[in-house]
């Protein structure tokens, strides 16, 4: 459905990286396009799925930086667009949020063809593709992704989900786009700590399956930081190669999509123990990826080296590296009775994305005595 448009201009002319997926029945493939001025441009949104009406869900925030330029390019494709404007933030990804999604598309009478653009941060794309999902029974949508996260992350993959006061993404479904659009030029008004937070899952994809994108952050990190375009362009592309990679291999995350989720066992202890919002997820992935490249040291998989030429990139990156104390009398059993609650875990025994060798993870349990050690080494 629709090849990458063509340009020229600046050098960074479109890319697109098809994601394949075909088991068990339909073909869900889509393709994601990645460059420069791709935004204000119709040829991005053709060959979509016909529809007289869209929805561009987006928020408080981003809409008015940007949802104009998308309903003029999109007005040559659907005879009415209208833009819909949600609360900003994590504490909005929820049930009576999402039902103004559908209040939006039952007001304006869409049917089952009606296209929905997320427009906006892996919250507004979870969102927006879960209620895709659910609107009678599931219509087209588009992820527009705003944000580094979104973009190199969230958008593609096809979870959606929102939270539940007792635990995120609890409710959701697998549903994917028909399309990404990812516009390198929408992260010029991203807040720095944002940007840096995006950059984390970035360098994740390096340790667990490619030390050549490792060796590429390396030299192009401060280019990156700077908001160099070829730089976001190869970036971005090579994130989204890897995830469609794995993704492609286990859709539904029954063995090797969870090795994305390296740092984020760590990492999310950090965000449960310091409250939600404290830290962005992207600071504490990143300094849960030093944890867990600590303790594939000490399990004998990588060395001393390895753990901290990772580090020295995260902290590059602008991400903190010294994991947080949660707990004055007893850090370390703080940080694994909240992992323990992780819903990654299995029957209260702690599944680690570890790193077998330099660009191949696994997923195995540590000992406590173990674990412990790695917490206290890293945490101040
Ligand atoms: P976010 O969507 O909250 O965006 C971060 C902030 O940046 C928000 O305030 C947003 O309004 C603002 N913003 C977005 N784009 C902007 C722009 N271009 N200019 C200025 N401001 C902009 O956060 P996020 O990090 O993008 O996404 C986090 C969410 O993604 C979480 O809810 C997480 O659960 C989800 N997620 C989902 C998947 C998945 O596979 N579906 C993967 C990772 C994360
Ligand atoms: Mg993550």
């Amino acid at each position: 459905d629709g090849s990458a448009p063509a340009a020229e201009g600046d050098g960074t002319s479109p890319q697109q990286v098809r994601i394949e997926l075909r088991e068990s029945g339909a073909d869900r493939s889509y393709p994601i396009f990645i460059g420069s001025g791709l935004l204000s441009w119709s040829a991005s949104f053709a060959g979509l799925p016909k529809a007289s009406q869209a929805l561009i869900v987006s928020n408080t925030t981003v809409a008015p930086l940007y949802a104009e330029t998308l309903k003029q390019a999109l007005q040559a494709h659907h005879a009415q667009v209208t833009v819909l404007e949600l609360p900003d933030g994590e504490a909005h990804k929820d049930w009576s949020t999402l039902n103004l999604i559908f209040d939006a598309l039952l007001s304006q009478g869409a049917d089952r063809k009606t296209v929905l653009y997320a427009l906006g941060g892996g919250v507004v794309g979870d969102m927006t593709g879960f209620a895709a999902a659910c609107y009678m029974r599931g219509v087209p949508f588009v992820q527009v992704p705003t944000t580094l996260l979104a973009q190199v992350d969230s958008s593609v993959g096809g979870k959606t989900a929102i939270n539940h006061p007792q635990g995120k993404n609890m409710i959701g479904a697998f549903y994917q786009p028909k399309r990404v659009v990812c516009d390198l030029d929408l992260l010029k008004t991203l807040p720095a700590r944002e940007l840096s937070a995006g950059l984390a899952e970035v360098i994740k994809y390096g340790p667990i399956f490619d030390m050549a994108l490792l060796d590429w952050l390396e030299q192009h990190m401060d280019a990156l930081r700077a908001l160099d375009t070829a730089a976001l362009a190869h970036a971005v592309r090579r994130s989204c190669e890897i995830k469609a990679e794995v993704v492609g291999q286990d859709e539904r995350e029954s063995g090797l999509r969870a090795i994305l989720n390296f740092g984020h066992t760590f990492g999310h202890a950090i965000e449960a123990g310091l409250g939600y919002g404290a830290w962005l997820h992207g600071e504490a992935v990143g300094c849960g990826m030093v944890m867990a490249a600590t303790l594939s040291q000490r399990l004998g998989l990588v060395d001393a080296a390895f753990v901290a030429r990772l580090k020295r990139l995260i902290e590059r990156a602008g991400l903190p590296v010294v994991a947080p104390v949660l707990d004055k009398q007893d850090n370390a059993g703080r940080y694994l009775n909240l992992m323990r609650l992780d819903k990654k875990a299995e029957a209260g025994e702690i599944k680690f994305v570890v790193i077998e060798r330099p660009g191949q993870a696994a997923l195995r349990g540590a000992p406590d005595a173990l674990v412990r050690e790695v917490i206290d080494a890293c945490a101040a």
